[in-house]
């Protein structure tokens, strides 16, 4: 899943971006107010982690121009201030919740998992599909009873296909979706990383639970009868 980061604190949003990674998010870092409206025009992301003290335009302006454009994404307020009217102003303007600095990387882990559950429908933190578990809280996987050790891309691609389970996905969303912003369009990192994925998931003799339709992209599970 891909994150925007809004954080005019460099070294602070450094940090904040290695861990995300480190947990298979793509993100994005976008120090002020106008160029984060700006990379949500250009791209798509499944969650907003927007610092509410930020130069000229803040946090709360931010948001408010993200729900007037009708953006439906969900929207984590990172606060320094744990004021009460600075939370009520938070939710307000229309972030979906709110973190107060300094928090705990797990808390917000936490956070983060509970906001993209109320997306399209995935209320059970364990994604099933043909025998293959995926559990989003940990992110491990497992076929049966053999775990599946994947890097925290490999999983990023997992989770991203587990969740548009039984659908074709093309490779324009899954750059969108898994990669960050220095994703070369030309290169073949998504077919390397499926390959990947299908030796690790795959093992001889089992039904194989990705499969390529050519020209449109790649489906996770759901029907046989696919070419
Ligand atoms: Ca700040």
């Amino acid at each position: 899943m891909r994150v925007l980061l809004v954080e005019d604190e460099r070294d602070a949003a450094l940090m904040l971006a290695k861990g995300l990674r480190e947990h298979s998010f793509a993100v994005d870092i976008a120090e002020d107010g106008p160029s984060a409206l700006e990379k949500i025009h250009e791209n798509t992301y499944d969650l907003v982690l927007l610092d509410l003290m930020l130069p000229g335009m803040d946090g709360l302006d931010v948001c408010r121009q993200i729900r007037r454009e009708g953006a439906v994404l969900p929207v984590l307020m990172l606060t320094a201030r744990d004021a009460v009217s600075a939370r009520i102003s938070g939710l307000d303007s229309g972030a979906d919740d709110y973190l107060c600095k300094p928090f705990d990387f797990q808390e917000l882990l936490a956070r983060i998992r509970a906001l993209l559950r109320r997306g399209p429908a995935l209320e059970d933190p364990i994604i099933r599909v043909d025998g293959l578990n995926i559990d989003t809280r940990d992110h491990t996987a497992r076929r049966g009873d053999r775990v599946i050790e994947l890097t925290a891309k490999e999983y990023a691609l997992l989770e991203y296909l587990a969740r548009r389970r039984g659908e074709v996905v093309g490779r324009a969303e899954i750059s969108e979706h898994v990669w960050d912003e220095t994703y070369d369009p030309f290169s073949n990192l998504i077919e390397v990383y499926v390959q990947r994925l299908r030796r690790k998931i795959d093992q001889p003799g089992e039904l194989p639970l990705i499969r390529t339709r050519r020209g449109e992209g790649y489906i996770l599970g759901g029907e046989d009868d696919v070419s």
